[in-house]
């Protein structure tokens, strides 16, 4: 079944995305991760199959050639994607940044890039944001682009831009007025679609990070890069808030990840408790190795909860920001405590590579880094939430 046969959010809707997620994903088991991953490789076929089924053009709307589904929708994908023991790390980027261009992007911009999105003509799977020398301080960025007649001329560095390598369009975050010169703080910032086929060809440079898991991410710098002005979204200086926007639908979107590996880890090891025995009985008959599971689950299943309640708040367009950052606060160490426990359960093999566990663990440690850190969604909720001083 093809995610464009589906169009409404009903449990049993929903199921059947799962369900044809599910068997798209049989054709990616374990060995095929892990070649990938020992030489970190982009999954190109994986990419290229979630493109034809339609999913990853699932919040495209119809009239542009999507699904026009939910987020609610998109998330049950990218959760079945982890559950089965895949990762959409590869790819998840073309959904959230989707949603800056749909609510910010003028009638022309849709009709130029969304229609070869949907039909994979087109990937827009880089986000650059992230600068070495601010980190989580967005504010602080420094990449630049200066107006000159028809165009912007960008100068900088972006660092951690995921998958530029893989996608010919970058939603870019750069500087358009100094900050000595904005009222608001806020202001300033503005958001370019940056074409990197062509400026590959003019000052652009990509270069791949080794990471600790296979993630395709890349420091990219700026000389002189030209972008021409009508790639512009929205208004000049307001993009800061565009991508607020965008980070909400982000942290639910990788918060359903969390879910799904959370759930991989809990289905992983009950089976093996339940096969491996030791000492004459199943190792799971041991309350040292059931309990941690049993909390495993407990623990995903209420951060399930506000995953659900946050993405309902978001398709609602009711504002979401405390539930999209718990969301994505809770996922996240629900999955690092399934992962830990998955460890603990397999013993020496949770290190094997051929079990899947250690890559899954690698891949699921990102999430309490990024897209957003704990601590600062913590300073969040203390300072917007409960209303205590600000910290920084
Ligand atoms: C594999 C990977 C992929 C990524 N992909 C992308 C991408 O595609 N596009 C993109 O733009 N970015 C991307 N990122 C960047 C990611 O969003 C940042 O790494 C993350 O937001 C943290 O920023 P930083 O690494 O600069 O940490 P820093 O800002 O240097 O912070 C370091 C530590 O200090 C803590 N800290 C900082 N300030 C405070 C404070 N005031 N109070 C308490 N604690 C604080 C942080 O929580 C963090 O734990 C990616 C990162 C990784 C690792």
């Amino acid at each position: 079944m093809s995610v464009a046969a589906t169009t409404s959010d009903s449990p049993a809707e929903l199921d059947q995305i799962r369900a044809a997620v599910r068997e798209l994903c049989a054709q990616f088991p374990g060995e095929y991760w892990r070649a990938k991953d020992r030489v970190r490789a982009y999954p190109s076929e994986f990419v290229d199959a979630l493109t034809r089924s339609g999913f990853l053009a699932c919040l495209i709307p119809e009239e542009y050639g999507g699904s026009g589904l939910h987020i609610l929708q998109a998330g049950a994908i990218l959760e079945e994607i982890h559950r089965s023991g895949c990762n959409g790390g590869a790819c998840h980027a073309q959904m959230y940044t989707m949603g800056t261009i749909l609510k910010h992007g003028s009638t022309a911009q849709k009709a130029r890039w969304l229609p070869k999105i949907a039909a994979g003509e087109l990937r827009l799977q880089a986000f650059g944001v992230t600068e070495p020398t601010s980190g989580t301080d967005t504010l602080s960025l420094r990449t630049a682009a200066v107006r000159k007649g028809d165009r912007y001329i960008v100068n900088g560095q972006k660092v951690w831009t995921s998958r530029a390598e893989y996608s010919d369009l970058m939603l870019l975050l750069a500087r358009t007025t100094s900050k000595e010169q904005v009222a608001k703080r806020t202001d300033g910032l503005s958001v370019l679609v940056v074409d990197m086929r062509t400026a590959k060809k003019k000052g652009l440079t990509i270069r791949p990070l080794e990471t600790m898991m296979n993630h395709s991410s890349t420091e990219i710098f700026f000389d002189d890069v030209e972008v021409p002005a009508e790639n512009l979204i929205g208004e000049e200086g307001k993009g800061f808030r565009y991508i607020l926007d965008g980070m909400n639908a982000e942290r639910i979107l990788i918060a359903h990840e969390c879910i799904g590996d959370a759930r991989w880890f809990i289905e992983k090891a009950s089976t093996y408790a339940k096969e491996r025995s030791v000492f004459g009985r199943p190792i799971g008959q041991n309350q040292g190795i059931q309990f941690p599971i049993a909390r495993a689950y407990a623990a995903t299943e209420a951060a399930a909860l506000m995953v659900r309640e946050a993405a309902e708040l978001f398709d609602a367009g009711k504002p979401c920001g405390p539930q999209a950052n718990m969301a994505k606060m809770l996922a996240s160490e629900a999955s690092w405590q399934a992962a830990e426990m998955c460890v603990q359960t397999h013993g020496g093999f949770g290190f094997a590579a051929e079990y899947d566990v250690e890559r899954k663990f690698r891949e699921t440690r990102l999430f309490q880094v990024a897209p957003i850190s704990t601590n600062l969604i913590l300073s969040y909720l203390g300072e917007h939430v409960l209303g205590l001083p600000r910290s920084y």
